[in-house]
């Protein structure tokens, strides 16, 4: 089934009956060719480009709950490119060029919204800072522009310039970035990587490896084991307790994220802002509703939910900067696990297991690297090589220390960055 016009047109006018399930429900094969453990937006996306870049068709994702009912329908759903750091900056300008094609390769809406994201400043020295990000930005081809207090003023008269601790002194514009509707992108995907033969399982918990003279021959899952010559961890959150499992001891820890969103509102919030200093970034949904988050909370957790202090936090925070939410009122908050690595960058690599991968360390800002993620694990596991933009995402570098991306400058420790 293809979406159109006409197709929508169609169905409006004769009772919508003639629309067919985004993908099948297949029980597990006995054997996959390969096997991909976590049905999120990167495992998802892992799936899709096999199938459709290397033409691996005999392949299955295994998820414990249901598609998308992990950190990609958590999300607060911002998509860019503004990483300053060779490494990241390839990888993050890859991804929002397949942004910029993916409903059209999906033919699915995933409501790409490119409103554009404005990174407040407020001294001399964040400015420095930014003007040091916005020249890399361009140098990797991407977009950025430097606003002055009155060109921030232009696009968000809204904010509270003149608050006592951080006056906005201006602010980094990324044209380019904006937000996407988060499940979506999993249901597309789904579909996608449905559509080229792959089976996903859900309901479907991984509980061991099966290793044999140093090879991945498989897993043990909630609905029976499960012969692989290849598999891939891609469960974000999890990937310590899934790792435990092949014998692994990754450098991630886990650590919770919340969000926030309030009752429907007229459109008044046209980009998405972030405010760093004060730890709260905001954007509206097309629904109305303003969906803003903070930091992480302070400790290590698997609990899907957060706490009460960052919540307070964040909404201090919200406040300052822009008094006028003070009178919305806030309709729900969630929390997702992060899967946080010590220098804030990602990994996609080989592990020392034949035929066993590992793609983890996304952090808070995953979102964004679901098409290029899903791209480059692809062909990691299709050619055994890293992809060009992919080449840094290296596990030893936590073991070695060559080759660190230390993004954000807050050093080693998880949950300060
Ligand atoms: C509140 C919040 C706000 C965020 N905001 C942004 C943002 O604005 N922009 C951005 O870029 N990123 C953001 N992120 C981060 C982003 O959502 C994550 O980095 C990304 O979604 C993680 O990858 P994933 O989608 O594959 O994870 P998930 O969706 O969590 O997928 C992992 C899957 O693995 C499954 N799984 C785990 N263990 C097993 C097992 N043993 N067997 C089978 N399956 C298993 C889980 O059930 C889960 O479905 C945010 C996250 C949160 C929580």
């Amino acid at each position: 089934m293809r979406f159109s016009a006409l197709k929508i047109l169609k169905e409006g006018l004769t009772g919508n009956r003639g629309w067919a399930p985004h993908w099948r429900d297949p029980a597990p094969k006995p054997e996959y060719d390969a096997v991909i453990i976590g049905g999120g937006g990167h495992g998802l996306s892992t799936a899709y480009y096999l199938a459709k870049n290397h033409g691996m068709t005999n392949i299955a994702v295994l998820e414990k709950g249901y598609l998308g009912g992990g950190n990609v329908g958590r999300n607060t759903t911002i998509v860019r490119a503004n990483y300053g750091l060779p490494g990241n900056s390839e990888f993050y300008s890859h991804s929002l060029e397949l942004w910029e094609g993916l409903e059209q390769d999906l033919n699915y809406n995933v409501m790409h919204s490119q409103r554009g994201i404005i990174n407040l400043f407020h001294s001399d020295g964040s400015r420095d800072a930014a003007a040091r990000r916005a020249n890399a930005m361009v140098n990797q081809g991407d977009d950025a522009i430097l606003l002055d207090r009155d060109g921030v003023r232009k696009l968000l008269p809204y904010l509270n310039y003149d608050q006592e601790r951080f006056p906005i002194r201006g602010g980094l514009y990324h044209p380019r970035g904006g937000t996407a509707r988060h499940d979506a992108v999993a249901w597309g995907y789904a579909r996608g990587a449905d559509q080229r033969g792959v089976d996903l399982i859900q309901n479907c918990e991984v509980t061991g490896i099966d290793i044999e003279a140093g090879k991945v021959v498989g897993v043990q899952t909630s609905r029976g084991v499960i012969k692989a010559r290849k598999v891939g961890m891609v469960v974000a959150g999890r990937s310590g307790q899934v790792a435990a499992m092949a014998g692994m001891r990754l450098p991630i820890e886990s650590h919770v994220l919340q969000a926030f969103v309030t009752e429907g509102l007229k459109p008044c919030v046209d980009h998405v802002v972030t405010f760093g200093m004060g730890h709260f970034y905001i954007s509206q949904s097309d629904k109305g509703g303003l969906v803003f988050g903070g930091d992480i909370d302070f400790y290590a957790s698997y609990a899907q939910r957060g706490n009460l202090p960052t919540a307070e936090h964040v909404i201090e925070a919200g406040v300052t900067l822009m008094p006028m939410i003070g009178k919305a009122k806030l309709l729900r908050s969630w929390g997702g696990i992060m899967d946080m690595s010590p220098d804030g960058s990602p990994i996609i690599d080989r592990t020392d297991i034949d035929g066993l991968f590992v793609n983890t360390g996304w952090c808070y800002g995953g979102f964004k690297a679901v098409p290029a993620s899903g791209w480059c694990m692809a062909h990691l596991m299709a050619t055994g090589q890293p992809h060009e933009v992919a080449t840094r995402y290296r596990l030893d570098r936590f073991e070695t220390g060559r080759g660190l991306m230390d993004e954000e400058g807050t050093g080693a420790q998880h949950n300060l960055h």
